[in-house]
């Protein structure tokens, strides 16, 4: 809509400025055709007072007027030969002499009817007729006032030396006339097409502008005036997030207002914010109404971190300095800021929006009315070389698995084993996956890897029908392009997918635990298991048993060392393991280093483990 609407304005306004063109050139044309005429009747107009000229002097060789005094019978000759000239009905061929008190006279009449007598006076244009007289010069005069082409050609006889007449042929046309009328209605069509198209592009722009005005009025906050999500989600797709800062901001203990104030009072807030917001940011600054009363800003980065700082800080500051007063209340707000510095350092956009949420929280749990930001030292810088040499690795094939086996600890029996990725660098050294897997987790190369661990995976199980444990990661769920990609491997092996199982690490809070619930239902519709990884560790929540479909629990290694010596962590699995047993889950114990661990373990009635005890990653 918004593309054929301007489209069809820019056709119109050209072909509106084509047909100006062509109305003005028309009248340029009509201009030059009527010089082009006027020359060319001047020009047959002169040819015929030449040749008169000639057959006056032909006769009369000196003192005309004598001459034709004394002759009639030559001057009705030449008068006939005049009037056969003077054919045309618009031309009158005559010539006259200037008499010793300088008025004109006739010596000759070329008309047809009511001749002018010899000597009979003319009232002329004595002043024109003058200047031929005495400068015995040709002249034209055009006039100018007649509807018609009316021309008076003046030439005057010289016969040695002297003005003895000035020959005179009005000459009038009606050719110009017409030209000029068809010109003219050609000229009314133009006008009328002009006009027509103004009409269009008149109404063209008023559609345009009501188009522009539904826009905006689709893309803001109806209550505060910044733009809203649906402004946002378009927004996103087309910024170089280098050049933005993300500010998330989120007024504190805002229900409270809500609540002790009403709504009414709550909204004048969200308006009164909104506006101080805009009052310190610029033009370039993007204020979105995320949700509530929470605020996402695009920084149009003004240069410095430091800089980005300031502008937080000064909003912070202007907040909690305002009195809002509506009505009898006077009222204060404080709010708390999470700022990401540099989104481009994230995977994607979303992510980088995610984690300045993430900010946002912890300023809140810090105390509110505070700014957290992203310090240089929390990103993994990633360098091309890192991402170079995981990808060189991919393509040349130098991703491995390993696979540490995990046994029934009662029957000493393996069950399955966890595959452990490993790079092996072109001087053939292996590489542990912690030296490498952070610094790509946010490029396209970790998808590539995570992509080529299962394909080398599903490899396996396909030779020997074995149960193979994957690790994963929470954000690998959430993620939609790893997601994909999990998901089209498990679809090409799907009558083996009842041998994978993913071993998930929560390495980040939990944030969209419906999603991820609904994510790992559909892994196990597959047949896949899933297991929890490092349990007991990090961000570790029972709440996880609620909201996701788990088969596995994998009791955190750091725990099981010290099982013999530590009374805290002992008591800890136990509990663990009679939590899981009551929710049908099954544990597997890792970091089984000697058989005094491997003991309470089974003491514990925990059936399944692993450990470089009982087996080391191997090749398969
Ligand atoms: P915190 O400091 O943790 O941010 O506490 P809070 O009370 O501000 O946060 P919480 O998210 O619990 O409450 C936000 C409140 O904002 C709840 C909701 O009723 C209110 N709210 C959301 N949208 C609007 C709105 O358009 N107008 C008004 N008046 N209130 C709104
Ligand atoms: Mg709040
Ligand atoms: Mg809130």
């Amino acid at each position: 809509m918004k593309y054929i609407n301007k489209v069809a304005a820019l056709l119109v306004l050209t072909i509106l400025i084509l047909i100006s063109y062509l109305f003005i050139s028309t009248h340029a044309i009509e201009q030059k055709i009527s010089q082009n005429i006027n020359r060319l009747f001047v020009h047959h107009v002169k040819e015929i007072s030449i040749n008169i000229d000639k057959l006056i002097k032909k006769y009369c060789k000196k003192e005309l007027y004598q001459t034709l005094k004394n002759d009639e019978k030559l001057r009705e000759f030449l008068q006939d030969s005049l009037s056969l000239v003077a054919s045309s009905p618009h031309k009158y061929v005559y010539v006259l002499y200037r008499d010793k008190k300088g008025k004109y006279r006739y010596l000759l009449d070329g008309s047809k009817e009511d001749r002018g007598e010899f000597d009979q006076k003319l009232d002329v244009d004595q002043k024109r007729w003058d200047e031929v007289f005495f400068t015995k010069k040709d002249k034209i005069i055009i006039h100018k006032d007649s509807e018609l082409l009316y021309i008076t050609y003046l030439k005057p006889i010289i016969i040695d030396s002297r003005v003895e007449g000035i020959i005179a042929i009005d000459f009038t046309s009606e050719l110009p006339v017409t030209i000029s009328k068809i010109l003219d209605s050609v000229k009314s069509i133009f006008n009328y097409i002009f006009l027509s198209f103004l009409a269009l592009f008149l109404i063209l722009l008023y559609q345009y502008m009501l188009y522009l005005k539904t826009k905006r009025y689709a893309i803001t906050d109806s209550l505060t005036q910044v733009y809203n999500r649906v402004y946002l989600r378009n927004f996103l797709e087309n910024i170089d997030p280098s050049n933005y800062a993300i500010l998330m901001l989120d007024i504190d203990h805002f229900k409270n207002i809500n609540d002790t104030y009403g709504h009414k009072i709550g909204d004048f807030i969200l308006r009164e914010f909104a506006s101080t917001l805009k009052n310190i940011l610029r033009e370039d600054d993007i204020i979105v109404r995320y949700g509530g009363e929470e605020f996402i800003i695009f920084l149009k980065k003004p240069g410095s971190d430091k800089e980005i700082l300031n502008i937080a800080e000064r909003i912070r500051k202007q907040v909690e300095k305002n009195a809002y007063i509506y009505e009898n209340y006077n009222l204060n707000i404080t709010v708390s800021i999470g700022i990401i510095l540099h989104p481009e350092r994230f995977r994607t956009i979303k992510e980088a929006i995610k984690n300045a949420d993430e900010l946002l929280y912890r300023a809140k749990r810090e105390g509110r009315n505070k700014i957290v930001w992203n310090k240089e030292e929390n990103y993994i810088t990633i360098t091309q070389k890192d991402i170079d040499f995981v990808k060189e690795a991919i393509e040349e094939d130098r991703i491995v698995c390993y696979y540490q086996p995990i046994y029934d600890i009662e029957k000493n029996k393996i069950v399955k084993y966890e595959a452990l990725v490993r790079l092996i660098d072109k001087k053939g050294n292996l590489i542990y996956p912690g030296s490498f897997i952070d610094k790509i987790a946010y490029t396209t190369i970790y998808n590539s890897l995570t992509k080529k661990v299962l394909t080398i995976v599903f490899k396996t199980i396909q030779k020997k029908r074995i149960g193979i444990s994957v690790n994963l990661k929470f954000s690998d769920i959430t993620d939609n392009t790893v997601f994909s990609i999990i998901v089209k491997e498990i679809e090409k092996n799907l009558a083996l997918s009842k041998y994978l199982t993913i071993e998930l690490l929560e390495n980040e809070p939990l944030s969209n635990s419906k999603e991820l619930g609904d994510r790992l239902n559909r892994l196990k519709e597959y047949g896949v298991s899933i297991a929890i990884d490092d349990f007991g560790s990090g961000y570790s929540n029972f709440e996880i048993f609620r909201y996701l479909p788990i088969d596995i629990l994998k009791i955190d290694g750091s725990l099981i060392k010290e099982i013999e010596k530590s009374k805290t962590s002992y008591t800890i699995v136990k509990t663990i393991a009679l939590f899981a047993k009551d929710l049908n889950i099954d544990i597997v114990a890792e970091f089984i280093e000697n058989d005094k661990i491997l003991k309470i373990l089974k003491e514990l009635k925990i059936i399944y483990g692993q450990g470089y005890f009982l087996g080391k990653p191997r090749k398969l």
